[in-house]
C-alpha cells in the first residue's frame, strides 16, 4: 500500500484521462463539468448566515463584524492551503455546533503554539463542512499576488491574535521556529520525493527522498492543492490516482511476493473463499481467482477503484454478477461496512489477503481494518496473507546521510549545509533507500507482529534491540542514525507449497517503501569489541576517544491521535567495551 495524500500522482497521468466505461462515471464527469463551468459566486460567512458576491468580501465582513481576520490569521500561524483549508472547515463546525461564533470565542480553544498544534489540525477537516462550499475554492486565488506584497508584520499579527482571541500564544519564538512546517505544525512538514520516472509525490508528516539528493525539501501545499477536487482527490480518493496503483504494481519485489503467494500454493487456494481488502485495481483478486478460488469478494472503499475493479474483472472474464458468470465480486465499501453492500456470513472465508503496509510498516497503514475483516470473516483457522510481519532495524553511517555530497561540490566545501540538513533530519523520519554498504551496524530484529493471531491494539508497541557494529569493522565509525524496516511473511503455516517472504531490506532490491531513516541528534563513534580490546581508552562513551562496542535502543511506536499517523520514540544507549553506559535523550519523531 502507497500512503493516501499524494497530490502530485494523478496530474501527469494519462492513463486517467483516457480511462472511460459507459455510464460509470457519472460523478467524475459531473465533477469535470462543475469545474468548466465555474461555480456560482455564493460565499457565506464563516460566522453568521451574510452571504457575499467574493471572498474578499466575505473576509472584510469576517475582520470587520467578527474580528477575524483571516489572511492575517493565515501569515501569522503559517497556513499554508492544506491548514487554511482545515480551519475553514473547522470554524463552521464550531459555529454550527454553537460552540463559538467569532474568533475571540474561537481563541478559548486555548492555541499553544509552543506545541504548535491547531485544534484544526485534524483530517476531518479535510472534509469540507458545507456541501457547496464557494470559499474552499477561492480563498487562495490571489495567493501568487499575496505572496508579492509586503510581508505583514508577523509580531504584530500575532499581537492582535492574541487580544482578539484570547489567543493563547505562551511562546512565540516556538511559532518562528516551527517555520519548518509549512502548515504551521513541524510534523505536518510535507516533502517532496522526485521519483525515478521524474514524478513528485509529497508526504505529510514525513520526507520522502529519493536517494539521489538526500535533503528534504519543503513541498508547498499551495503548489499542489490549489482547488477542492485536489484535496478530495488527495485525501478521500488518494486510491483513486492511477498513479499510485501503478506505482504499487510495478514494485516487482511487492507484487510477486503476493503473485507466488496466490499462484503457487494449490492447496491454499484452489476452490476457496476469498477477501481481498483493498482490491484497488483488484490485481489481488485476479490473481486469487487465476489460482482456482470459487469465490472472491474485492472490497474497496474508494469508489472510483471499485469502478476500476468491476470493470477489470468484466473485462478479464472473472466478474460475477447475473450476466457474468465469474468468481469475482466487487463490493465498494469500507470493509467494516461490507455488510451493508453484499451477502456474506461471518466467518466464511477460507483466506483473508491484503496488502495494508505503510511506510514504516503501520504509517497510514490499514492494519486495523484487515484485524476487523479477520476477526468477522474468516472462517476459524482460516488463512490470512500475508500472515507474519517484522521490523527490523540497523545503524547506518555517513555515506546513507547528505554531508557526502555537500562537502565536496565541484570542489568546493559546502559541508555547513549538510550539516544543517542533519540537524533538521535530528526531528523528521526520512524515507529513502539506503544501501547496505552505508551500514555500520548488524541488523537486529525490532518486533514480530502474528497476523493470524495479534490483537489489534498490539499495533501500538515498545521494544529492544542492541546493535553490533559490522564485524568486518577495523576501526570505528559514527553511527549518524537508525533505519527502519520490514518483512512481511507468506510462510508455510498457510503457503505450504511456495512460503514467500516480502523484504523491504537494504540487503535486497529497494521497494516502493524504502527504508525509514531516524537521525541521531549527534552521531555515535561504534567499534566492534574485538577492535576495542585491551585498549583502555578514556573519553565520553560514543566519542572517536571512546567508541561505543554495541548501542541499545528501546522504540516505542504508537498510533497518533486518531488519524492513521504514528509517533515514534527512540532512546538511544551507548555501551562501551567494559560494559559503562551513556544514554542520549529521547528522541520523537511523528509519521
Ligand atoms: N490490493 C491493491 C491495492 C492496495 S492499496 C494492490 O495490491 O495493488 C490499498 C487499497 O485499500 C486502496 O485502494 C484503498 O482505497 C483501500 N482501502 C483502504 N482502507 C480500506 C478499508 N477500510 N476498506 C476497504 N478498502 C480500503
Amino acid at each position: 500500500m502507497v500512503k493516501d495524500g499524494d497530490p502530485n500522482y494523478s496530474d501527469d497521468n494519462d492513463e486517467e484521462e483516457n480511462f472511460s466505461e459507459d455510464g460509470d462515471w457519472g460523478d467524475w464527469e459531473a465533477a469535470e463539468k462543475d469545474d468548466d463551468d465555474g461555480f456560482e459566486s455564493d460565499f457565506v460567512c464563516l460566522f453568521c448566515d451574510s452571504r457575499f458576491v467574493s471572498s474578499d468580501s466575505l473576509f472584510d465582513h469576517c475582520r470587520l463584524s467578527h474580528g477575524f481576520d483571516f489572511h492575517g490569521a493565515r501569515k501569522a500561524l503559517k497556513l499554508d492551503f492544506y491548514a487554511s483549508f482545515k480551519l475553514i472547515n473547522y470554524i463552521r463546525s464550531q459555529v454550527a455546533e454553537n460552540k463559538c461564533w467569532s474568533w475571540g470565542a474561537l481563541g478559548k480553544c486555548q492555541l499553544e503554539a509552543k506545541d504548535v498544534n491547531f485544534p484544526w489540525d485534524e483530517e476531518k477537516y479535510l472534509k469540507p463542512f458545507l456541501q457547496e462550499d464557494s470559499l474552499l475554492y477561492s480563498f487562495a486565488d490571489d495567493e501568487e499576488e499575496e505572496d508579492e506584497e509586503e510581508a505583514l508584520d508577523r509580531e504584530d499579527l500575532i499581537e492582535d491574535l492574541r487580544k482578539l482571541g484570547d489567543l493563547s500564544i505562551v511562546d512565540d519564538e516556538a511559532i518562528g521556529e516551527s517555520s519548518v512546517s509549512n502548515n504551521g505544525k513541524c510534523k505536518d512538514v510535507s516533502l517532496i520525493s522526485n521519483s525515478d520516472d521524474g514524478k513528485q509525490s509529497c508526504a505529510d508528516g514525513l520526507v520522502v527522498v529519493n536517494g539521489k539528493g538526500k535533503e528534504p525539501s519543503v513541498c508547498d501545499g499551495r503548489l499542489v492543492g490549489r482547488n477542492i477536487r485536489k484535496v478530495n482527490e488527495n485525501y478521500f480518493g488518494s486510491y483513486s490516482s492511477f498513479g499510485i496503483h501503478r506505482e504499487m504494481i510495478s514494485d516487482k519485489v511487492r507484487t510477486e511476493a503476493y503473485r507466488d503467494a496466490l499462484l503457487k500454493n494449490p492447496s491454499l487456494m484452489s476452490g476457496s473463499v476469498v477477501m481481498d481488502v483493498g482490491c484497488g485495481t483488484g490485481i489481488l483478486s485476479l490473481f486469487a481467482a487465476k489460482a482456482g478460488a470459487s469465490r472472491v469478494v474485492a472490497v474497496e472503499a474508494s469508489e472510483k477503484m471499485a469502478k476500476v475493479a468491476t470493470k477489470i474483472a468484466k473485462d478479464n472474464k472473472v466478474f460475477n454478477d447475473k450476466e457474468h458468470n465469474g468468481v469475482l465480486e466487487v463490493a465498494n465499501s469500507m470493509v467494516e461496512e461490507l455488510e451493508k453492500s453484499i451477502k456474506i456470513q461471518p466467518h466464511s472465508v477460507d483466506v483473508l489477503v491484503s496488502e495494508w503496509m505503510g511506510y514504516c510498516l503501520l504509517y497510514e497503514s490499514m492494519l486495523t481494518s484487515v484485524l476487523y475483516a479477520r476477526d468477522r470473516w474468516l472462517k476459524p483457522g482460516g488463512a490470512i496473507l500475508p500472515d507474519t510481519a517484522t521490523m527490523f532495524v540497523a545503524g547506518f553511517g555517513k555515506g546513507a546521510t547528505s554531508l557526502p555530497f555537500w562537502e565536496d561540490v565541484y570542489g568546493f566545501d559546502m559541508s555547513s549545509i549538510g550539516k544543517e540538513i542533519l540537524e533538521d533530519t535530528a526531528r523528521i523520519p526520512i524515507v529513502d533507500v539506503v544501501e547496505e554498504r552505508d551500514l555500520v551496524t548488524q541488523p537486529a530484529l525490532l518486533q514480530s507482529f502474528d497476523l493470524a493471531t495479534m490483537k489489534p491494539d498490539e499495533v501500538d508497541f515498545t521494544a529492544t534491540a542492541t546493535l553490533e557494529p559490522t564485524e568486518s569493522e577495523t576501526e570505528a565509525r559514527l553511527c549518524h542514525g537508525v533505519v527502519l524496516w520490514f518483512d512481511t511473511g507468506f510462510t508455510d503455516r498457510f503457503c505450504k507449497e511456495t512460503p514467500t517472504v516480502l523484504s523491504t531490506s537494504p540487503y535486497t532490491p529497494p521497494t516502493h517503501w524504502a527504508q525509514t531513516v531516524l537521525t541521531f541528534q549527534e552521531p555515535i563513534s561504534v567499534a566492534p569489541a574485538t577492535v576495542l580490546s585491551g585498549d583502555d581508552r578514556q573519553g565520553a562513551i560514543g566519542t572517536k576517544e571512546c567508541p561505543a562496542s554495541s548501542i541499545q535502543l528501546r522504540v516505542s511506536v504508537a498510533r497518533a491521535s486518531e488519524h492513521r499517523s504514528i509517533d515514534v520514540s527512540l532512546e538511544t544507549t551507548g555501551v562501551s567495551s567494559k560494559g559503562q553506559k551513556l544514554r542520549w535523550p529521547v528522541q520523537i519523531f511523528n509519521l
